[in-house]
């Protein structure tokens, strides 16, 4: 997966969004930190982690939702929005006749990705040939003759010419009635003045449509100055970033390149020669953020959560009107939503405070309660104090359950209701709850 931990992070920031009754200008801020966390960890420039997070969060706090939408939708769309044009604008690449040269210092995946480029044309049902420019390494040439037997597109080279000029030039003449030409040109340790001069040279010779830059993602941020470097010596007209799968800096790769402006058309994200991808920021944006489930997640929660009815709830409680009809309606959003467990993990606050098996516990005991409420006369539920020994037992034997059950449920009842009652006198502290309350961060 890649970017996998960048992805799991934000993911998780955004599911507390999602999950949230109400966004307030602390959640903002909160969801704001952990992105930044997040960037920085994935190796983001400070300064653009900065830059990004101080727009999202200005935007999600003065921003209205615009119509149909909710405050959660909006704070969610606003991250994506802002990512999306971190990573720069999509350029298209032209599917159809072209020469294309691929350039690059050693060992960035240039010949693999020279193969992956022609297996991706070829099933656009181009015609194509490839030509080894990279006359200093003899190995060149054979490793990409077999990348062209393995995806059966012919391969031109000669391991006895160490001219890249000549090669190139009888190349192109050999494959002048083919749709797509590209060249895999030599590489060096480091962009000199004998790399730039061959470069200039072979591009003079092939005119090229498309210069690719290809660069190895694990070398983060440093990708900028570099995509910059070759820009200035050769023109480059985009660039592919390789080994972006299970590469912690691949973060910094990508808004390095991306803050060059040099658009990123292709990332290689495998050794195998199926492992490319087109770089559409929106969609792969998306892919990150794991905007479907999202999606699914925003809906629940819009069926579920009604902030005023909670602040509702949390103003009689602070009362002390809180009765089990009260409670029921509470325990009957929170279940609906789903299992525990996974609604917890949606809460703000509340995911990973759950120990394992305590949820469906939890659940459990939730359900019975409901079980017991409804054997329980309206009169009983506005009014438990009601209910007393004799009337235990009538529930007891109603709900087929035992007298201990409709005790512990009393118990909690009474629990909850006295909370709320020592909180009566303490403003900030009732505030809180109440805030509490409206994200559904309360225990029952
Ligand atoms: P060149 O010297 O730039 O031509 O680099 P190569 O094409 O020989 O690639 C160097 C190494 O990187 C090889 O072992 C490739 O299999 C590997 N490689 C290339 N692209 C990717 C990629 O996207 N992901 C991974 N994991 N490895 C890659």
């Amino acid at each position: 997966m890649v970017l996998e931990k960048l992805g799991d992070a934000l993911r998780e920031t955004l599911r507390k969004i999602a999950g949230a009754s109400h966004i307030s200008p602390e959640l903002i801020k909160e969801l704001v930190r952990d992105i930044q966390r997040a960037l920085l960890q994935s190796d983001v420039n400070v300064k653009l982690a900065l830059d990004l997070s101080k727009k999202i969060e200005s935007r999600a706090i003065d921003e209205k939702p615009p119509a149909g939408m909710t405050g959660r939708e909006h704070v969610v769309r606003i991250v994506h929005q802002e990512l999306v044009s971190a990573l720069g604008k999509p350029r298209n690449f032209k599917l159809g006749p072209q020469k294309i040269m691929l350039v690059g210092l050693y060992g960035q995946g240039k010949t693999t990705t020279t193969g992956k480029l022609a297996k991706h044309l070829k099933k656009k049902g181009l015609t194509l040939g490839l030509i080894a420019a990279d006359v200093h390494r003899p190995a060149a040439y054979d490793q990409l003759s077999q990348i062209g037997d393995q995806i059966q597109v012919p391969v031109f080279g000669d391991s006895k010419n160490t001219d890249a000029s000549k090669v190139v030039s009888d190349g192109l003449k050999e494959y002048e009635d083919l749709d797509i030409v590209i060249v895999d040109t030599a590489g060096r340790h480091a962009l000199d003045e004998d790399l730039i001069n061959e470069m200039k040279s072979v591009s003079h010779i092939v005119t090229p449509d498309e210069i690719f830059l290809v660069m190895d993602a694990t070398v983060g941020q440093q990708a900028g100055p570099q995509a910059q470097a070759f820009h200035d010596a050769v023109g480059i007209t985009g660039v592919i970033l390789t080994k972006l799968d299970g590469s912690a800096k691949g973060g910094g790769a990508l808004s390095a390149v991306a803050v060059t402006k040099a658009p990123i058309i292709f990332v290689g994200t495998g050794e195998s020669l199926d492992s490319l991808e087109k770089l559409d920021p929106d969609r792969f944006i998306s892919r990150l953020l794991g905007m479907g489930d999202l999606q699914t997640l925003l809906e629940r929660a819009e069926e579920v959560i009604d902030a005023s009815t909670a602040e509702d709830t949390a103003k009689k409680m602070l009362s002390g009107k809180f009765t089990l009809i009260d409670m029921r309606e509470q325990m009957e959003a929170l279940t609906k939503m789903g299992p525990l467990g996974k609604v917890m993990e949606m809460v703000p606050g509340m995911s990973g405070m759950m120990k394992k098996g305590q949820a469906e516990e939890t659940q459990k005991r939730l359900e019975k309660f409901k079980v017991l409420m409804n054997s329980m006369t309206k009169e009983e539920l506005e009014n438990p104090k009601l209910i007393k020994r004799s009337r235990i037992e009538r529930i007891a034997l109603g709900s087929g359950s035992d007298t201990q059950e409709i005790r512990e449920l009393l118990k909690q009842y009474n629990q909850s209701r006295k909370m709320m009652s020592n909180l009566g006198g303490n403003r900030r502290m009732q505030q809180r709850m109440m805030k509490q309350f409206g994200k559904g961060d309360l225990k029952l």
